[in-house]
């Protein structure tokens, strides 16, 4: 069965929660051993659990993606208890709202930080592994907003840090895939999760949900079956490709 992922190492960042924890519990279905990366310990753990429970291996890692420190202890702990990394899940990601005129120099950085940085970081020292081993799968999370601006506006650095994690999915996914690293994204739509449910993106959801072809928000459960197939074999002559799992709300 080329979409089953038996014996495959893989790690999720965000995963304590929203996608990431959809993503880390499809991978581990799949026959993958999962390490749960969280910032919040106590998420990446109940998640972890929640693995465990279903007979999945799992791993419960804390990690900030903007640290570099970090990024690299994450790695050499996967490394250390399973020996290698095959499958590499970049999903940590940050939303924040404010006009444009007035999103401040932190908010840019710290979005910028999380959501491009850390992709970098992960990328890098994941890739490194892989390209060791000549064999590996990146699936890094971007977002529709890379290709639309989902309006009412207002997601000035999220936008562009998103365009950036395509940018970056295409020039890695050419750069390694003769070396057997394939790098892909997930461009998803607005995903029914802890984030979207937050106060600065409640009053949003109603305008959203009108422009949605498919007229409901998106499931976690609805990308898991994409980041199986990034992950699995069956997806093999693809890289740099950004897979968009909108409900047809970017054709709209
Ligand atoms: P979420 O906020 O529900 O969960 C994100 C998780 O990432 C949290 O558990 C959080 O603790 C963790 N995290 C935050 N910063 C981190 C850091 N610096 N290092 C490690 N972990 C960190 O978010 P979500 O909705 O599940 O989104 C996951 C990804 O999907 C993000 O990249 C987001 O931009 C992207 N995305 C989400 C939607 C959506 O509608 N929810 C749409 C498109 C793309």
């Amino acid at each position: 069965e080329r979409l089953r992922l038996d014996g495959r190492v893989a790690y999720v960042t965000g995963g304590g929660q929203g996608i990431g924890r959809a993503f880390a519990h499809a991978l581990g279905e799949a026959g993958a051993k999962v390490a749960v990366v969280d910032l919040v310990l106590a998420k990446a753990e109940a998640v972890a659990c929640e693995l465990s429970l279903k007979g999945i291996k799992s791993l419960a890692l804390a990690a900030d993606v903007s640290k570099p420190e970090d990024v690299q202890r994450m790695v050499d702990a996967i490394v250390a208890r399973w020996g290698t990394v095959h499958i590499a899940c970049n999903n940590a990601g940050i939303n924040l709202n404010s006009a444009s005129e007035e999103t401040s120099l932190e908010e840019w950085d710290k979005t910028f930080n999380v959501n491009l940085r850390g992709l970098f970081l992960c990328c890098q020292a994941a890739g490194r592994i892989m390209l060791n081993q000549g064999y590996g799968k990146i699936i890094n999370t971007a977002s529709m907003a890379s290709l639309i601006v989902p309006h009412p506006q207002k997601q000035l650095a999220y936008n562009a840090s998103k365009a950036g994690v395509v940018k970056l999915t295409q020039t890695l996914g050419t750069e390694w895939i003769d070396r057997g690293v394939k790098v892909n994204c997930i461009s998803p739509g607005i995903v029914d999760t802890p984030l979207i449910r937050s106060q600065e993106l409640r009053p949003l959801v109603r305008r959203w949900l009108a422009d949605i072809p498919a007229g409901r928000l998106a499931q976690p459960t609805d990308l898991q079956a994409a980041v199986v197939y990034l992950a699995s074999e069956a997806s093999d002559y693809m890289t740099g490709h950004n897979l968009v799992i909108e409900g047809g709300q970017s054709l709209w």
